[in-house]
């Protein structure tokens, strides 16, 4: 059977890959349009996104929505936004190597699927993950990293911003480089 985003969201609505299967109420597949050149990944779904299905949809994730509405950059017009693990970690817990890995193969179908020029890791777990395991987000933000067809950035997570906003201005800046580079693609 040809893998299309329904069948890929409908497979991982059951998966049980790792542990994380035995505490989540909703799968978070990702949110946004499905052939798009800007993907952005985040760590894994929090509360409101465990019970949504939606990824970024608390706090945080309207934040971020409204930085990125500044640059003419959402969900509704051109990119996709999902996660590293597509399911809850009881207590907000960073993602185990073991569920990264386990849930690893999911993020390189939808990566496959939608075909992005560009990949924003939206914090430490994902830049690490898809960057640079020795990724430092304080120093490493806002630059582009070349790796085979995509280029990656990495940012503050948006949650870390409302813990720390005197870092928004920074983060903003991020968003106006990747408005630039993408005018650069077109
Ligand atoms: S986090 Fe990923 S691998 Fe683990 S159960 Fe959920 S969908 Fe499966």
């Amino acid at each position: 059977m040809e893998r299309t985003f329904e069948t890929l969201k409908n497979e991982i609505k059951s998966c049980q890959k790792c542990d994380l299967c035995l505490t989540r109420k909703n799968t978070v597949f990702g949110d946004g349009i499905a052939k798009t050149k800007l993907l952005f990944v985040g760590e894994a779904p929090g509360q409101m996104e465990d019970e949504m299905g939606l990824p970024f949809v608390g706090r945080s994730g309207k934040l971020l929505d409204k930085m990125l509405a500044a640059v003419d950059i959402s969900r509704t017009k051109n990119m996709f936004i999902t996660n590293i693990v597509k399911c809850r970690p009881p207590n907000n817990a960073d993602p185990t190597d073991t569920q990264r890995q386990a849930c690893a193969e999911y993020l390189k179908q939808q990566i496959d699927l939608i075909s992005p020029k560009v990949i924003v890791c939206v914090g430490r777990i994902a830049a690490t993950s898809l960057i640079n395991p020795d990724f430092r987000v304080t120093k490493d933000h806002g630059k582009i990293y070349k790796k085979g067809e995509i280029d990656f950035m990495g940012t503050f997570h948006p949650s870390a911003l409302l813990r720390f906003p005197q870092n928004k201005e920074e983060a903003f800046k991020d968003f106006l480089t990747l408005k630039s580079f993408l005018a650069q693609l077109s």
